[in-house]
């Protein structure tokens, strides 16, 4: 929101004021999109986070960096970018193991912090297309991150194995549905703080 309501002079007619207004130009490298650690490597995607609200002048070996000292582990560090090359908001990294893959998970937010911005990025599972791992027919678009469940759901294999009461708070995540029952007080809450010493571009 550029528009603060507080600033209006109270002796002069109601009046807008811009603030922080200026767009702000970061130059963007294309070599900033991608971090690979060790291209020997398998790029896992059963152990690849999605991260989501990520700074713009965080580039790939950053975050690969925050990552990495936060779970251990980190091979690959991807910023997505639009179709000129610049970034969009939201990551991905891989880890060489499942453990550090699982931490960053039930993190669900980290918050990093430069010298230059203090930013709560999300960390969710990257989700691929994948069969129900419960009935291994269906498609299965739904995927429930809670460490019991941690699968693939299709539609009835959701509501039948999520019918016990205890079960009842999980919340579907799906794929290109980035958010959707994942905000509020999902699992986690855990919040790691990363003190990054370094300016991050
Ligand atoms: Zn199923
Ligand atoms: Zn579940």
């Amino acid at each position: 929101m550029c528009w603060d309501s507080k600033v209006i002079p109270k002796s002069k007619k109601p009046l807008l004021t811009p603030i922080n207004c200026a767009v702000q130009v970061i130059p963007w490298l294309l070599s900033d999109s991608n971090f690979i650690k060790s291209t020997s490597q398998n790029l896992d995607p059963q152990k690849t986070v999605f991260v989501g609200a990520l700074h713009g002048m965080l580039n790939a070996e950053g975050l690969a960096k925050i990552m990495n000292d936060l779970f251990d582990g980190v091979v690959y560090a991807g910023i997505d970018t639009d179709k000129y090359k610049y970034p969009i908001g939201s990551g991905r990294v891989t880890f060489n193991n499942s453990r550090s893959y699982l931490r960053a998970v039930a993190a669900a937010f980290i918050e990093i912090k430069t010298m230059k911005f203090t930013k709560k990025v999300q960390v969710d599972p990257y989700l691929e297309d994948s069969l129900c791992s419960a009935c291994n027919v269906q498609q299965g678009p739904y995927f429930c991150r809670e460490l019991v469940c941690f699968r693939y759901y299709c539609h009835s294999c959701w509501h039948w194995h999520h019918s016990l009461d205890s079960m009842q708070s999980h919340k579907p995540m799906m794929r290109n549905a980035k958010g959707v029952g994942n905000s509020g007080s999902g699992s986690g809450g855990l919040m790691l703080v990363s003190n990054h010493s370094r300016s991050g571009n």
